[in-house]
């Protein structure tokens, strides 16, 4: 298997480089190869998979699409569990935004979604500049890669869209300012301000600003409620859309069903995909009805109508809803967090371990080199990775992320069990040392 993929696929591929097996079958959060040989997957399809693999209630909702003959593929045009599933999503939201909000679908990736909210600000503005941010991650098509904080995935492309300006990230551990903790979020936020308050620095009148209210590929990197607040307020103040894309943190993963309500703001644009479709390729962006001010036909797509995602989306939204596994994820994390966190303490090669919910990164540093003036010590990629590979042998399979490649990332389905996170605990804590 591994031969035949070696010989025919792109050079671009990236997990198998570094989890070179071939999956049989999967259940929950295990998947196992063709040997029979079992993993922990803390991968979860890059969190996409909120209830693991297979779980029956999805399962249940691809059978009733087959056995009642339902369409499986719709373009935009509407069906039952069309509307069911807007009614499902809106229902998780909270109502402040909901109430005001419309949808559109858009299909079937997070970057899909991603460049429709591009285009929905930028038309309902008129202006041209997008706000970003620095370590910020939102998708490898042109324009997503464009908002992209880190330099690497962009060098080789030329001509991507140049009206971005990139903002400093609340990162604790590597300070934009050198200051840390919260007076590097204090001034950050002045940062911000500043820029925006002044009329030499060309982005008074901004399209839009996109954020992750917990950053995920640029290394799990939690942005504090309060500086997210200031955020909104200064986006309010200029009239700036504050998009927030929720691709990866959304239904349930940070401990609420959506980031931003931890801060109790109330966004003009949040973009969405994985989880909310269940396992299948879904991506919607939900925004204020006073941006809806493009045309028909100004936005199209041909599998923006797949049926069967839209069913495992309403199941899954159901699930988490019912069984609250937004508080499972705060619990669980806490209790990964915590074992990580001993951890940390026997092994000075880890910086720091952070996180929300189950959305959980480690620094991995190294600790024989200079650290700077916040006693934060160099990025140490190359041993982020032999960490995820002893890991990988020992079957846990783990991500790694962050701006220098070197943040080991947890992302299991909410539905772990605290057994399993002592179980991965245990066998990150062997792989470690
Ligand atoms: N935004 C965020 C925050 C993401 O984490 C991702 C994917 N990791 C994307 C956008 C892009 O999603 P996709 O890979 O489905 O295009």
């Amino acid at each position: 298997y591994l031969l035949n993929q070696e010989q025919r696929e792109s050079n671009a591929r990236s997990y198998p480089r570094r989890i070179p097996i071939a999956i049989k079958e999967a259940s929950g959060i295990i998947v196992t190869d063709m040997e029979g040989k079992t993993y922990f997957d803390c991968l979860s399809g890059a969190g996409t998979l909120a209830l693991g693999h297979n779980h029956p209630v999805i399962i249940e909702a691809i059978q009733h699409v087959l056995a009642q003959n339902l369409p499986l593929h719709t373009l935009d045009l509407t069906t039952p569990i069309k509307d069911e599933f807007v009614e499902e999503l809106f229902a998780s939201l909270p109502p402040a935004f909901s109430s005001r909000a419309k949808i559109q679908f858009c299909g079937p990736a997070g970057a899909d979604a991603v460049e429709a909210a591009m285009k929905i600000v930028k038309t309902a503005t008129g202006n041209r500049t997008v706000l970003s941010f620095h370590g910020g991650y939102h998708g490898m098509t042109h324009g997503a890669l464009s908002l992209t904080g880190n330099r690497s995935p962009k060098e080789p492309i030329t001509g991507l869209m140049p009206d971005v300006h990139f903002l400093p990230y609340p990162y604790r551990y590597r300070c934009p300012f050198g200051l840390g903790g919260e007076l590097g979020e204090q001034i950050s936020y002045q940062y911000i301000q500043r820029v925006l308050d002044d009329p030499e620095s060309g982005i008074t009148s901004p399209a839009g600003m996109i954020m992750e209210i917990v950053q995920g590929e640029g290394g799990a990197i939690p942005a504090p409620d309060e500086w997210v607040r200031n955020i909104r307020s200064i986006t309010r103040k200029h009239g700036i859309p504050l998009i927030i894309d929720e691709v990866q943190t959304g239904l349930g993963r940070t401990g609420k069903l959506y980031a931003f309500e931890h801060a109790g703001i109330s966004p003009d644009v949040v973009i969405l995909s994985k989880a909310i479709g269940g396992s299948l390729p879904l991506a919607v962006v939900v925004y204020d009805k006073d941006l809806d001010q493009w045309s028909p036909g100004a936005h199209a797509g041909t599998f923006r109508g797949n049926q069967m995602a839209m069913a495992t989306g309403i199941a899954t939204i159901r699930f988490i809803r019912e069984n609250r596994l937004e508080s499972m994820a705060t619990k669980m994390g806490e209790q990964l967090q915590n074992h990580l966190k001993t951890i940390q303490k026997l092994n000075s090669s880890i910086g720091e371990v952070r996180g929300r919910g189950l959305m959980i990164g480690v620094e991995i540093i190294n600790p024989k080199q200079q650290p700077d003036n916040l006693g934060s010590y160099p990025a140490y990629p190359e041993l982020a990775r032999l960490i995820q590979q002893e890991c990988f042998h020992r079957g846990l399979i783990l991500e790694l992320g962050g701006r220098h490649g070197s943040v080991v990332r947890f992302l299991p389905p909410l539905i772990i069990t605290q057994e399993q996170v002592n179980q991965i605990s245990h066998i990150f804590a062997e792989a470690v040392q």
